[in-house]
């Protein structure tokens, strides 16, 4: 699990993927054909086809997006202060009393509370107020002026969580969706034959509209768009049972339609036929809203066949995101099952 606690501590705001891509690119460089990164920063993967057939083989781009959700500087104010712009679908009640990282001229260490009265001074009125991002603020202990000196307008602010095994579980930030980046990578690094072109793109600005994975399939061309992504695990306290999307533990899961994509019916039976035949633990999964990459990839060109593999994930967009690890492994499986037909 120590590739995956490094994914998810590196910070890599959408739109601003950098330290990311360069860790991603470090580990997958020795297990890729080639190696490129295009204008919106997307970094794509190419391992060529190990086996000849009579047709030319199929272009199969698997997608997992690596930005994650976080914030731009906005302002500085006169007391120092930070306000912050969001990237990506944060639930402002998660966001209380968070340690932070602005990435500015250097990094500095800044702790995210709303601008509202403690709980001793809090009237009724205050605690039932509802927060928006913009009631809340950085503090980092410098003043305006030091710190104008490391951070202006735009710097990418990440929140900070360190990665911690529990049990079978892992938990820590980010985990939607460096957990499909270490699938993305286990894959480059296992796969040994394959009939198809497979292009692994480490997609940004998914939490923004799935903008990198529409530029990254257009310059691919792919026949088969798959998008790796954490989907809902709803198996918790106070959730209800019978609006269960997946569940922890009980393996991949694969995809039969979200908000932004209805999985081709044929991959989905494909898919389905072979996570049985190979006997690798596996759902199926409807998620009523949200999306994945799978939705900018089909509608490219005259359209590409997609579906979604999923690892199921609990309390997702918060510091708190929480695997199982054979879930993981399950989807890798599936993946290298799939792609060695
Ligand atoms: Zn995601």
């Amino acid at each position: 699990m120590e590739l995956l606690a490094q994914l998810s501590e590196t910070p890599g705001a959408s739109g601003r993927e950098d330290r990311i891509r360069n860790l991603i690119k470090e580990m997958v460089e020795p297990h890729a054909d080639n190696v490129t990164v295009d204008p919106l920063g997307n970094l794509i993967c190419l391992k060529r086809a190990t086996r000849q057939s009579e047709q030319p083989p199929r272009r199969v781009m698997v997608s997992c997006h690596m930005d994650e959700i976080a914030f731009y500087v906005r302002r500085i104010d006169d007391n120092g202060f930070i306000r912050i712009k969001e990237v990506g679908g944060f639930d402002t009640r998660n966001l209380y009393a968070r340690q932070v990282l602005i990435q500015g001229r250097e990094d500095i260490l800044g702790v995210l509370n709303p601008g509202v009265p403690p709980i001793h001074l809090a009237k009724e009125e205050d605690k039932k107020k509802s927060l928006q991002i913009n009631d809340f603020y950085i503090d980092t202990g410098l003043s305006k002026e030091e710190l104008t000196e490391l951070a202006r307008t735009g710097d990418p602010v990440t929140l900070l969580q360190t990665f911690r095994t529990m049990g079978k579980l892992a938990t820590g930030k980010a985990m939607d969706n460096r957990a499909a980046c270490w699938v993305g990578i286990r894959l480059l690094q296992e796969i040994q034959d394959t009939p198809n072109d497979l292009y692994v793109a480490f997609t940004t600005q998914e939490e923004v509209g799935l903008r990198g994975a529409k530029t990254c399939a257009y310059s691919i061309e792919p026949q088969i768009g798959i998008a790796v992504d954490v989907t809902l695990a709803v198996d918790t306290p106070g959730t209800p049972k019978d609006e269960g999307v997946t569940e922890l533990g009980k393996g991949v899961a694969i995809k039969v339609m979200d908000s932004g994509s209805i999985s081709d019916p044929a991959l989905l039976e494909e898919f389905i036929e072979l996570a049985r035949q190979e006997e690798i633990k596996h759902q199926l999964e409807i998620l009523p809203r949200g999306g994945t990459d799978a939705g900018g990839i089909q509608l490219t060109r005259g359209g590409v066949r997609v579906i979604t593999l999923s690892v199921p994930c609990r309390y997702v967009h918060t510091v708190t995101e929480t695997i199982h690890q054979e879930d993981l492994r399950n989807t890798v499986d599936l993946l290298i099952a799939y792609l060695s037909r």
